[in-house]
C-alpha cells in the first residue's frame, strides 16, 4: 500500500540521542523535520550513560539540562571506576569521581572561564531517550512517527528521497527531503543505501552485553560503579538490582548457552547471578566514514561512528547533532555558504576519530591488565602496571584553557555583570561578543545583517572578564565556539570575517 508522497525540507532516520537532537537543533534555528523511528516502544536495557559538562552545555542551549539531569542518578552520588581481577577479590585501584555537586562548586570557582557551567550527568540510556522524545512530542517544528522504519534512501540532484514503512499499517511512504539525515545507528540503513564509504579503526572487538539482575553485585559498593575485571566490565549501582556485563566474545564463547555461568567466572564471582534478564552479541567493526556527507544526505552519531566499546561516545553524538544541526538551518535558510556543510565533515570526524585513538588505548591497558592476571602478578605490580596508564574520564570535556577563545574553540564562560552566564545571552545563531567597552563590532554586525546573517550584537563586560583572553570582539557560532576574534582595534575586511564564518570560503580550525 503507497502513500502519497510526502515533502519535508528534512528527514531524519532514528529518534536515538543524534537523531533526537538534531530535529531539535533544526527546531531550535526554526527548521521542521520529520523524524522516523523504527521502534515503537522504550528499551528496558540499563545501559549507564555518561553525558560531560561540555555536552550538558549544549543540550542546556536547547533548554534540555534540567530535563535530562532530573532524569540521572543523584548530583550528590560520586561513582567509582574499580580495577580489580575478581569482585570476590580486593581491588588494585579505585578511582572515585567526583560528583557533579562537588564540581558545581569547584566550575563556580573556576575564574579564567575554561570551565563548563554545568557538570556532568549520569544517567540510564532509556531515560535519556525517553526524556528526548518527550521533548521531541512537544516541539511544534518536530513531526515523530515511531514505528516507521526507513527502508531505502537515495540522493537525488535537488532533493534526497526515502522509502519508509509504517510497521502497524505496512503501508509504505515515500519522503522527498531537502536533507536526508541517518541517525540510525551502527548499523544504518541510509549509510547502506547511500554507499558511504567507512574507514575500519581497530579489528571487531566482538561482545555479549548481559543485563542481569543481583543484589550481590550492585549492592557491592555504596553508589554506583563500573568494575572491570580480567575478563569484563560491569555497571551496577545505578538501578536497584539491575546490572550490565560487558563480556568481549574469546574463542569458543560464541557456542555459550550457559551466560550465568559465563558473568560468574568472567567477573570472578562465588555464585551466578539468579536471573539473567538480556544477552546482547554485538560484533560491529569500529570505522568512522570518510565523509559524513555526501550531497543532500548525511550521518550523524554511530551511523557515521558505529562502535561496540563503551566510551565517551554520547558527547561525540550530541557534538555531532548540533554541528549538523545548525549547518542544515542556515542552507535551509540560505545563508549557509558552499563550504559550511563541508566543515561538518572535517570537524566532527577528527572528534570521531580521536574517540577512537582513545578508545583503543583503554583496550590496550585493558589486555595488559588481564595478561599480568593471567601471569599471577601481585597486587603491588597491578597498581604499578594501571598507574604507569591510568586511564581517565575527561568528566568536563571542554578545551584546555590554553585554546580558550581562539578561532575554533569554545567561548570561555563567565558571569556577566548581572549575575547570568554569558552562554545564557548568546542568540540562537551568531553572536557577536563585544568586550571593548565602546560597542566597535556595531560594523561587523550591521554588514553580517546586510547579507541575511543572523547576529547578536552582545555587549559585555565586567570585572569577571580576564585581561588575558585572545580577543575583545568574539565572534561565537551557534554551537558556542568562536569562529572569529580580534581585539577590536582596527576592524578586518568585515566580508571577508563573514565569507569564513558561514563558509563561503573554506577556512580550517583545528577543531573537536
Ligand atoms: C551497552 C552499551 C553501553 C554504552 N555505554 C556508554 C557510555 O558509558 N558512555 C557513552 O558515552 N556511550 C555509551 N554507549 C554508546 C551510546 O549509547 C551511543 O553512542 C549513543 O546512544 C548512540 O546514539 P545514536 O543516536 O547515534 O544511535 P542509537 O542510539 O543506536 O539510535 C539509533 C536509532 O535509530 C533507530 N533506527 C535504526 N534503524 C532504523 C531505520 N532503518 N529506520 C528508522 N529508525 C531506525 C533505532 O531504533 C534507534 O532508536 C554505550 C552503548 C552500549 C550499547
Amino acid at each position: 500500500m503507497q502513500a502519497p508522497v510526502r515533502r519535508t525540507p528534512v528527514l531524519i532516520a532514528g529518534a536515538g540521542v543524534a537523531g533526537a537532537l538534531t530535529a531539535l537543533e533544526l527546531a531550535h534555528h526554526g527548521v521542521p523535520s520529520l523524524v522516523v523511528e523504527r521502534a515503537r516502544k522504550r528499551s528496558r536495557q540499563a545501559d549507564l550513560l555518561l553525558i560531560s559538562g561540555r555536552g550538558l552545555e549544549l543540550l542546556r542551549r536547547l533548554g534540555l539540562a534540567d530535563r535530562v539531569r532530573a532524569g540521572g542518578l543523584a548530583p550528590g552520588s560520586a561513582a567509582e571506576i574499580i580495577w580489580g581481577p575478581a569482585l570476590d577479590r580486593p581491588p588494585v585501584l579505585v578511582w572515585r569521581l567526583p560528583s557533579p555537586s562537588e564540581l558545581r562548586g569547584e566550575y563556580a570557582a573556576a575564574a579564567d572561564g575554561s570551565a563548563p557551567i554545568e557538570p556532568y550527568v549520569l544517567i540510564s540510556g532509556p531515560e535519556l531517550i525517553a526524556r528526548l522524545r518527550r521533548a521531541l512530542r512537544e516541539c511544534p517544528a518536530v513531526d515523530l512517527r515511531t514505528g516507521w522504519t526507513l527502508v531505502d534512501a537515495a540522493d537525488r540532484p535537488d532533493h534526497a528521497t526515502a522509502t519508509v514503512i509504517e510497521a502497524e499499517s505496512g503501508r509504505h511512504h515515500l519522503i522527498e527531503a531537502d536533507y536526508l539525515v541517518g541517525c540510525d545507528g551502527a548499523q544504518s540503513t541510509v549509510r547502506r543505501c547511500a554507499g558511504f564509504a567507512m574507514e575500519p579503526f581497530n579489528p571487531a572487538d566482538p561482545q555479549f552485553t548481559v543485563y542481569f539482575a543481583s543484589a550481590g553485585v550492585a549492592r557491592r559498593r555504596d553508589g554506583p560503579f563500573a568494575w572491570i575485571t580480567a575478563g569484563a566490565t560491569v555497571i551496577a549501582g545505578h538501578d536497584g538490582d539491575r546490572c550490565v556485563a560487558q563480556l568481549p566474545v574469546g574463542p569458543g564463547d560464541e557456542a555459550v548457552t550457559d551466560h550465568a555461568d559465563l558473568v560468574r567466572r568472567r567477573l570472578g564471582l562465588s555464585a551466578e547471578p539468579s536471573e539473567i534478564q538480556a544477552v546482547v552479541q554485538r560484533d560491529t567493526v569500529p570505522a568512522v566514514a570518510r565523509a559524513y556527507g555526501m550531497g543532500r544526505i548525511f550521518l550523524a552519531g554511530q551511523a557515521a561512528h558505529p562502535t561496540d566499546s563503551p566510551g565517551d561516545d554520547v558527547d561525540t553524538c550530541i557534538g555531532d547533532a548540533v554541528g549538523l544541526g545548525w549547518r542544515l538551518a542556515a542552507a535551509v535558510h540560505g545563508w549557509a555558504g558552499a563550504h559550511l556543510l563541508h566543515g561538518y565533515t572535517r570537524e566532527r570526524r577528527g572528534r570521531a576519530v580521536a574517540d577512537r585513538i582513545r578508545a583503543s588505548r583503554a583496550l590496550a591497558t585493558r589486555g595488559r591488565f588481564r595478561r599480568l592476571v593471567e601471569e599471577g602478578a601481585d597486587q603491588q605490580r597491578l597498581e604499578a602496571a594501571l598507574r604507569a596508564n591510568e586511564p581517565r574520564l575527561d568528566l568536563a570535556g571542554t578545551d584546555p584553557v590554553a585554546l580558550a577563545g581562539t578561532p575554533g574553540h569554545r567561548l570561555p564562560a563567565f558571569r556577566l555583570d548581572g549575575g547570568d552566564q554569558l552562554f545564557d545571552r548568546l542568540g540562537p545563531q551568531f553572536t557577536l561578543v563585544d568586550l571593548t567597552g565602546r560597542q566597535s563590532g556595531r560594523p561587523l554586525v550591521t554588514a553580517a545583517r546586510k547579507r541575511g546573517i543572523p547576529v547578536r550584537h552582545l555587549p559585555a563586560g565586567g570585572p569577571a572578564v580576564p585581561d588575558r583572553w585572545p580577543g575583545r570582539l568574539l565572534l561565537v557560532r551557534p554551537d558556542q565556539q568562536v569562529a572569529w576574534c580580534s581585539s577590536g582595534a582596527t576592524l578586518a575586511d568585515l566580508d571577508d570575517v563573514l565569507d569564513d564564518a558561514t563558509g563561503a570560503r573554506e577556512r580550517i580550525h583545528e577543531n573537536t
